[in-house]
């Protein structure tokens, strides 16, 4: 992962570390604890509204109708993982978002039906830009803007070196709602004046690493003089297979606040924390189920505990975990407390402790670790400003700062 490294250690041993960067000063003395709460979190009853989880179904991330028309009409059935994962954030036009992504594993459709979700088609203007690295793949991603848009009558239009400029120029005059175009012919078109930006708020970087990294310096260029030029809301959607120092650079330029899907950081660091014994814990059964399908998915072995487990499966699954036999649980906080294992040396907030007694909460989940004098570590993972704010709340109660997590990893062993 690319995080900067940064860590502190708090007096009990606990490193708490997230994946932000900018923590706050710590204070002399922590304040008590006054908001305990036993308050199991209620479930959402709706839709997950964490616009980090991964969505199985098309029908379930709240598209139109004649977009979904469009996507069952081409032939899809169920969204793969980058779609699953990347189409509402994009979607709601209210994040910026960094996604990794291999060619292959379907992140033209993905980027096409989220842009094509967030633009109004009463409104007869350009309102979404898609670039891509070659005049081939512009088109391609044309096609398949075009084809999964069609019931909605959304516009597409390819704009690419090579082609007459005079004809891209009355397409645009009639009006488009989303193009897809190569850095250089999109530029000329913003500068000279015949695209018109101002109602433009979704940018795609398809094959970022592409532009940024393996183009030639006028490719680079190209790209942030269209950023340049279009308004400082625009959202930004970073579609990348690698995730190379230019692109962070640019990322951290232009994008101050990217979502960031949660799941790969936590393969990563699977992949490269010696791990004893963790606890990772969720807000909601459903998402500690869903958690525990896609890491048995991955190949990382673990179990989950939650309310909704009779009490013998419950003293089961404590009993292999306490054994060694399992050595990652996935856990809601009504468990928190019941845990006792003293191998524990790390706790994973996949979501933050949210609610009335979240603060309090936080404690008792860090607490799972590092007990009995033992060095323990907490990460936070998060994805978005309301999980910072959550973190400054936890911060300020505690009167503490939580550091960014280090490059080096071997310093939370
Ligand atoms: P891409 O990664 O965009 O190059 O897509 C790779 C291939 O996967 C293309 O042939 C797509 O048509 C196909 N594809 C993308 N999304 C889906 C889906 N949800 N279901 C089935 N096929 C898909």
């Amino acid at each position: 992962m690319n995080y900067n490294p940064k860590q502190i250690c708090q007096d009990g041993g606990d490193d708490n570390i997230v994946l932000d960067p900018d923590a706050g000063t710590p204070a002399a003395h922590p304040p008590a604890l006054t908001d305990v709460s036993l308050e199991p979190l209620s479930e959402p009853t709706g839709e997950l509204n964490d616009l980090t989880d991964a969505v199985d179904s098309f029908d379930d991330m709240g598209l139109k109708e004649d977009l979904l028309r469009g996507i069952y009409s081409y032939g899809f059935e169920s969204p793969s993982l980058i779609q699953q994962q990347s189409i509402r954030p994009l979607a709601s036009g209210q994040y910026d978002l960094i996604a990794q992504a291999q060619s292959g594993t379907g992140k033209t459709a993905a980027f096409c039906t989220g842009v094509l979700q967030s633009i109004d088609t009463t409104i007869h203007a350009c309102q979404a830009i898609i670039l891509s690295p070659t005049r081939e793949l512009a088109k391609q991603s044309a096609a398949v803007g075009e084809a999964l848009g069609r019931y909605m009558n959304a516009s597409v239009l390819a704009c690419v070196g090579g082609a007459s400029m005079r004809e891209q120029a009355s397409a645009l005059r009639r009006g488009i709602h989303l193009v897809i175009g190569t850095p250089g012919r999109i530029l000329d078109l913003i500068t000279r004046g015949i695209m018109p930006v101002e109602c433009i708020n979704v940018l795609v970087l398809d094959e970022a690493d592409q532009m940024l990294v393996d183009g030639d310096r006028g490719f680079r260029d190209a790209v942030y003089d269209v950023l340049k030029e279009l308004p400082r809301s625009v959202k930004i959607g970073l579609f990348s297979a690698t995730l190379p120092p230019e692109a962070l650079e640019l990322a951290s330029e232009w994008m101050p606040n990217p979502l960031k899907d949660k799941l790969p950081t936590l393969l990563d660091l699977y992949d490269q924390l010696s791990i004893t014994q963790a606890v990772i814990f969720c807000n909601f059964k459903r998402k500690v189920e869903w958690l525990a399908k896609e890491l048995n998915d991955h190949d990382f072995t673990c179990s989950s505990i939650h309310s909704d487990l009779s009490q013998e499966e419950r003293t089961e699954v404590i009993d292999r975990f306490r054994s060694g036999a399992t050595r990652v649980l996935i856990a809601t906080d009504v468990l928190a407390r019941g845990i006792d294992v003293q191998q524990v040396n790390l706790v994973i907030n996949y979501d933050l402790p949210a609610g009335p007694g979240g603060t309090a909460n936080y404690i008792h989940r860090v607490g799972r670790s590092g007990r009995f004098g033992r060095k323990g570590s907490a990460i936070n993972l998060l994805a978005g400003t309301q999980d910072v704010a959550a973190l400054r709340v936890i911060e300020q109660y505690y009167a503490t700062a939580i550091d960014e997590l280090p490059r080096d990893l071997s310093l939370l062993a």
